[in-house]
């Protein structure tokens, strides 16, 4: 039998279950194949020397062989482990929210470099801030990373011209049509009854200068109802996308709900 081909790839481990009696079905997120699926062989035994390197959210230099139906992780080495990310469940939940989402929108086998760069970044940035996550740092983190990610696919929201005259979008109130993926006017609401959301002032500057910062430029989000609102209109966005919920988010609000104060 011939010798099935290898090759070489760096890849995110966005999420691993159990396969077989042993193994372990990966979803790879690759950063020059795209989101692949492959087998780890043997990963559930306490002897693998593979397991330590294919935890979810790690990133790893992968040998794979090519299979019929799923290709096979043949030899891996971690290149950057995340390791405190462990050590913080707020942090972990954000991390696996980011993973989660790649997953859901990324097709298989599309290359996508710029994406497999967003993830990777974003993870280190997590990962080096873990111990002390500012609310309004992180939701400006959280919501750049959707946007960017919405951008990379192909699904950057419309922030600047009403989706359906193309006119300027600069009144005091706005609405955003997840429908068409961007905001409307005020003369051009009254065509559209439901499904759409209402955008302040605010939370349209504050999208608008996310959507076009820096990484490192990003505004923080001090208030938290503005925070509340762009994170509102970001997830309901992204759920109509999806046509699905991201089952991540109940952990994040799980957690935040617990450390939050009690209120009198
Ligand atoms: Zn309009």
């Amino acid at each position: 039998m011939a010798r099935p081909r290898t090759y070489k790839t760096e890849a995110l481990v966005l999420k691993g279950s159990p396969f077989g009696e042993a193994d372990r079905l990966l979803t790879l997120y690759t950063l020059d194949r795209g989101k692949l699926r492959a087998v780890a062989k043997g990963v559930r035994r306490a002897t693998s020397k593979l397991a330590g390197h294919l935890e979810p959210l790690t990133c790893s230099l992968l040998l794979l062989a090519e299979g019929r139906n799923l290709d096979v992780v043949a030899q891996a080495e971690t290149k950057e482990s995340f390791k405190a990310l462990r050590d913080s469940l707020e942090a972990l939940a954000r991390a696996m929210y980011m993973a989660e989402l790649v997953d859901a929108f990324a097709p298989e086998e599309v290359p996508n470099p710029g994406l497999y760069r967003l993830l990777l970044a974003n993870l280190r940035w997590l990962s080096a801030r873990a111990i002390a996550l500012d609310e309004s740092l992180e939701a400006a983190l959280l919501r750049r990373f959707e946007l960017r990610l919405l951008d990379l696919l192909g699904y950057r929201p419309e922030l600047h011209r009403c989706v359906e005259c193309s006119g300027p979008v600069t009144s005091a109130a706005s609405f955003f049509n997840p429908r068409a993926g961007g905001v409307i006017c005020v003369a051009c609401r009254s065509r559209w009854s439901a499904g759409l959301l209402t955008v302040s002032p605010n939370a349209l500057r504050l999208l608008r200068s996310l959507q076009s910062a820096e990484p490192r430029a990003s505004p923080l989000i001090t208030s938290a109802s503005l925070r509340e609102e762009v994170e509102g209109l970001l997830r309901h966005y992204i759920r109509y996308l999806l046509e699905r919920d991201v089952h991540s988010i109940d952990f994040m609000d799980l957690l935040k709900r617990e450390a939050s104060p009690v209120e009198a």
